[in-house]
């Protein structure tokens, strides 16, 4: 934890203060602003908006990974034109609803919000070795091939939780055939696994991790990774990059972690904001 004790003008202990804004706006490619940490009120989404509008991050993709926050996407993506939505039962939550028999049933509202066209992502799916046990395993992996299913049937780009599971994710891709638009969300490999991913086409989402101090392998893995197939993401309200780790996170915090990666890439922060905001539509297509 290095959580800065310096106020925020006007605001409370331990909020971040707001970064220089971005000369080019960006896109934050993966927040959930439907989650409250603990003991904290859910953020305003008109209010995070428009704090990363302020910086250059004007515009997000919201994703929803159970049923509440799935529906809860495609009432924001509706109301607000900054946003658009991804939907999926995470990994973490899918071994759950098959104890409880309820899994069909979550499987078919989540087909039915993804026809939204403002739901641009199938995700976050994947697996999560590291949350979920021995167990939970294969409800997960079944699960993940059903969400790549879903989004080549739709066209949707699919964003993929992958903790602790690299080689199991990168096979079960291999197995069903990746979609065309595939999304490693907070990329976590090395070097190696940057390199097999770019290979085969899959785009690098790297989130305020990259920024850690302890973190040169995930630097290592995006110095290798060719400009076009990178993305930038928060996964607010977790990760918070330096130097307020342990803080709460939100979209305005984004252009802590561009600047590092620009570092880490050694190119111009203009040229990788241009380059982050042509590659999220060219993912998600123009909104
Ligand atoms: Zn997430």
């Amino acid at each position: 934890m290095t959580t800065r004790e310096t106020p925020a003008p006007g605001g409370r202990r331990g909020v971040p203060v707001a970064p220089d804004p971005l000369p080019i706006a960006v896109v934050d490619n993966h927040t959930h602003l439907d989650i409250a940490r603990d003991g904290e009120a859910a953020p305003d989404v008109a209010h995070a908006i428009a704090a990363a509008t302020a910086v250059g991050v004007d515009r997000l993709v919201q994703i929803g990974c159970d049923l509440p926050g799935a529906r809860f996407t495609v009432e924001m993506v509706e109301r607000h034109p900054a946003m658009l939505g991804g939907v999926a039962l995470h990994p973490n939550e899918v071994p759950r609803l098959a104890e409880t028999g309820g899994l069909q049933d979550a499987y078919d509202e989540i087909e039915r919000l993804a026809a939204h066209p403002r739901v641009r992502v199938i995700g976050e799916t994947g697996l999560d070795y590291y949350r979920t046990g021995p167990d939970g395993v294969g409800a997960q992996q079944e699960s993940f091939r059903w969400h790549i299913d879903l989004a080549k049937r739709t066209g949707k780009a699919l964003q993929i939780h992958d903790r602790d599971a690299h080689d199991d994710v990168l096979g079960i891709l291999a197995q069903e055939g990746a979609p065309e638009k595939t999304v490693l969300h907070c990329f976590s490999g090395d070097l190696a696994m940057a390199r097999e991913c770019a290979e085969r086409g899959f785009y690098l989402s790297f989130a305020g991790t990259v920024t850690f101090k302890n973190a040169r392998g995930l630097r290592d893995a995006l110095s290798v990774t060719p400009l076009e197939r990178v993305l930038v993401e928060t996964d607010a309200p977790y990760l918070t990059p330096a130097p307020w780790r342990g803080a709460t996170n939100a979209p305005y915090l984004v252009p802590l972690t561009v600047r590092a990666m620009a570092g880490v890439l050694g190119v111009a922060v203009p040229t990788l904001c241009q380059a982050v905001s042509d590659t999220s539509e060219a993912v998600y297509g123009p909104w």
